[in-house]
């Protein structure tokens, strides 16, 4: 076999199979191969005059038709099967080669893996890859870990197949090792919470307002022309428009309300709490998807039957349209929160990690090709570039002043929600969290007296430094300094 390809991809799934055919529609010569046969034919068969493929029918001869240093590309299933095919590359390319996973690995298993190829002399580059087998086809968003001299090697590459924002390529160098799985993985974090904010809207809507969904569509779709402008929003409204075509209903009557999920929102928040980054309203969206599908526990409260309101928010005309208005401004100021506690892990991990992360160029390659995508994240890099949002996203001036303008509104439906008895976890939890961070003095005084009572766990003073220790048993209850 000679060698003639530039890039390689190992799995032809239909992840695989759209990337080595989006890869070949940008002048790339595509080698191939999958485990089993039939996979490598029918992609041969169904578009192999779409562009130039190479393809092999084992390991060796696929590795052979790749042009030193190699780049190989992996797609297949995530867990064992990766790290099988990884060693198996490993053992027949040379150091200076690339072992590229763009599968969903978790972050940890990318450092690991990283670092056991590392020492065999090749790079292996962890790669985030968002938008689906569509967006695999047509241009996904693309967030690549690994080292720099690699990233010289895939820039190229990668450039030519990621999707395009405003003509600029939705691809750039994360960081080293895990970085590129690891803001891959706050990104699903972040979809997971913008999806239950846009459920929420629709809830109270629905139940609260008592719209039919085709109205509710329509919102959504006047909503898509605002700041909200996204591919959820947009889905939203192509979803809530479905008729079903047996019953005449609307699809989402029939669909069955248990919210499946693939792990990913949950490694974000598991990571959270390891990093000590609190991600409030991803954790709400993860375990709201949860209760969700809870069955047993559902169907016992149904059979209880809790007293309480029953969700209809009972305002007159002229107060639903206000309300309407309400909701896209305690959206808006939600998903704010959201971004800004995803960003928040995102740099916490790079100070743990030792990554470089440019926050402003991850805001500019989610604008395109990603499930995330949204007209606001132009706002979100500027934000990142002006330096206005090293601490915290809320505090550029551009997105207070947002969340100043979205408060009186977003006050009002977590308080409409909770007064009528619709559940609005994502909603409430972002406004506590807003609140949180505004507040003079928290709370956590009193928890750290609870601490001090009972473990002796010690506390510090406003007035003075030093740590202290109140004999909470003895008379007088004298303080001691610890
Ligand atoms: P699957 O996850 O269904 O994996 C199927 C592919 O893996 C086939 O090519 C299969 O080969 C191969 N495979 C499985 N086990 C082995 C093994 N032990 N050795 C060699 N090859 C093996 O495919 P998808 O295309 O859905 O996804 C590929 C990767 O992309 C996954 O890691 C997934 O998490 C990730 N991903 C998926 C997205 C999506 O929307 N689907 C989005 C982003 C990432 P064979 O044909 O021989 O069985």
């Amino acid at each position: 076999m000679t060698a003639q390809a530039n890039v390689g991809v190992v799995g032809l799934a239909a992840m695989g199979a759209s990337l080595a055919r989006n890869l070949a529609h940008h002048g790339n010569t595509v080698a191939i191969y999958n485990r089993t046969p039939k996979r490598t034919d029918t992609l041969m068969e169904q578009h192999g005059d779409e562009g130039a493929f190479v393809p092999s029918y084992t390991l060796q001869d696929f590795v052979d038709s790749l042009i030193p240093p190699r780049t190989a590309i992996i797609m297949v299933k995530a867990g064992e099967p990766t790290d099988e095919m990884i060693n198996a590359l490993a053992d027949l390319m040379q150091p200076g080669d690339i072992i590229v996973d763009a599968g969903n690995a978790y972050f940890p298993d990318t450092m690991r893996r990283e670092k056991e190829i590392r020492a065999r002399g090749l790079h292996f580059v962890g790669c985030g890859v968002s938008g689906g087998e569509e967006g695999a086809l047509k241009g996904p968003s693309m967030m690549p870990g690994g080292t720099e001299e690699s990233w010289q090697t895939l820039k190229p590459i990668l450039e030519s197949i990621a999707a395009k924002a405003e003509g600029e390529p939705c691809v750039t160098h994360i960081g080293a090792n895990g970085a590129g799985h690891f803001v891959k993985m706050v990104h699903n974090g972040i979809e997971y919470s913008d999806m239950q904010l846009i459920a929420e809207s629709y809830d109270l809507m629905r139940r609260g307002l008592g719209m039919s969904a085709n109205e509710i569509g329509d919102v959504f779709e006047q909503w898509n022309k605002s700041e909200l402008e996204s591919y959820l929003i947009e889905i939203t409204a192509d979803v809530l428009h479905e008729q079903d075509k047996t019953t005449g209903k609307p699809l989402v009557d029939i669909i069955l309300d248990h919210a499946g999920m693939k792990g990913t929102g949950t490694w974000t928040v598991q990571t959270a709490l390891s990093l000590g980054v609190p991600v409030t309203g991803i954790a709400e969206a993860v375990f709201a998807r949860g209760l969700s599908s809870q069955t047993a526990l559902r169907q016992g409260a149904q059979a209880i039957d809790f007293a309480g309101p029953d969700g209809s928010l009972q305002l007159s005309e002229q107060e639903r349209e206000s309300f309407i208005e309400d909701i896209r401004h305690a959206l808006y100021a939600s998903k704010i929160v959201a971004y800004a506690q995803g960003f928040n892990e995102i740099t916490t991990a790079a100070q743990e990690y030792d990554w470089k992360i440019d926050l402003a160029a991850v805001a500019r390659i989610w604008r395109g090709g990603c499930i995330i995508r949204a007209k606001f994240l132009n706002r979100i890099a500027e934000a990142f570039e002006s330096g206005q949002a090293e601490t915290s996203l809320l505090f550029a001036p551009y997105f207070k002043e947002a969340i100043e303008q979205a408060q009186a509104s977003w006050r009002r439906v977590v308080a409409r929600a909770a007064q009528y008895g619709i559940p609005t976890p994502v909603f409430a939890s972002s406004l506590s969290y807003f609140d949180g961070l505004r507040a003079d003095r928290l709370p956590a005084a009193l928890i750290q007296g609870q601490r001090d009572y009972f473990g002796a766990h010690t506390y510090q003073r406003v007035d003075k430094e030093g740590t202290f220790h109140t004999l909470w048993a003895e008379e007088g209850r004298p303080e001691i300094n610890a």
